[in-house]
């Protein structure tokens, strides 16, 4: 499981995350959602200890990664080697794609795998395949994604996100950029991959993807956590002032 305890998080005078508590269980599927500047994307980077706490304790797989006295500097207590060898367990996919434009729809896909697990890579790119196959993009392995669409690209940003075999899969606005048509391709592979054995915690503004998809619903404002509990229940039945109002405003 993941636990986020008393989560802190400043930039400046900015309080993007102001104590939220979290814990995440195996192969559960958990919709952040909440206003712009909620501070989904940071609760997201937490996890993947791309940002550095201002407070508060992230432990995951019985591990802490990071507990920080208030006001102390970020104090991880584990090796760069132990850091690198957590981010493996947890793949990450953005709005915007970030695939490598010099490089093709497999190649993006194998480049993780194979310079930091040292996966052969016959290995990587047969695995790699069969991972863009299975997202409808067999015709596509040796295509730049200058020339894929958005939806393809984000299938293949989330392809290469997998390869790694990540236990947890971070997903932020993955249909944000993504013009309507395309959402729900990718909506689709989501959708598969929350049957697998995946621990899947997604930031969406879609809300029906939430209420079909998601076991627990999180809603986020002003860097606390307000409400959280099945998917159904915060969505369809919210019990506090700012989850209705919030979700009132999106009918
Ligand atoms: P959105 O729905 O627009 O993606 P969000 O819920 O993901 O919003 P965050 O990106 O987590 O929100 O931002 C939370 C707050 O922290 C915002 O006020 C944002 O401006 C601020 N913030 C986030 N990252 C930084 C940063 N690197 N430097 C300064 N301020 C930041
Ligand atoms: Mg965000």
């Amino acid at each position: 499981a993941i636990f986020l305890e008393d989560i802190h998080m400043r930039f400046g005078n900015v309080h993007a995350l102001s104590g939220a508590d979290l814990t995440i269980q195996p192969r559960e599927v958990v919709a952040l959602i909440g206003p712009s500047g909620s501070g989904k994307s940071t609760l997201l980077r937490t996890v993947n200890l791309l940002a550095p706490l201002t407070s508060g304790r992230v432990t995951i797989g019985g591990t802490t990664l990071s507990d920080v006295p208030e006001g102390g500097k970020q104090q991880i207590k584990m090796t760069e080697k132990e850091i690198n060898k957590h981010r493996a367990r947890v793949g990450m996919v953005f709005q915007h794609f970030n695939l490598f434009p010099h490089l093709t729809a497999i190649q993006n896909v194998v480049l993780g795998p194979t310079t930091v697990q040292q996966t052969p890579p016959a290995e990587a790119k047969e695995r790699g395949a069969v991972l863009l196959e299975k997202f409808g993009l067999g015709d596509k392995l040796d295509v730049s994604p200058r020339h894929l669409s958005g939806g393809q690209k984000q299938r293949v940003a989330i392809a290469r996100a997998l390869a790694m075999k990540p236990e947890v899969m971070l997903f932020d606005e993955v249909t944000a950029a993504l013009d309507p048509e395309m959402v729900g391709e990718v909506i689709t592979i989501m959708r598969q991959l929350a049957t697998e054995d995946l621990t899947m915690v997604v930031a969406t503004h879609e809300m029906d993807f939430a209420l079909e998809v998601a076991d627990r619903v999180v809603f986020m404002d002003e860097g606390r956590i307000v409400e959280t509990g099945p998917a159904r229940d915060v969505l369809l039945h919210p019990q506090q002032a700012r989850t209705q109002a919030f979700l009132t405003r999106l009918n």
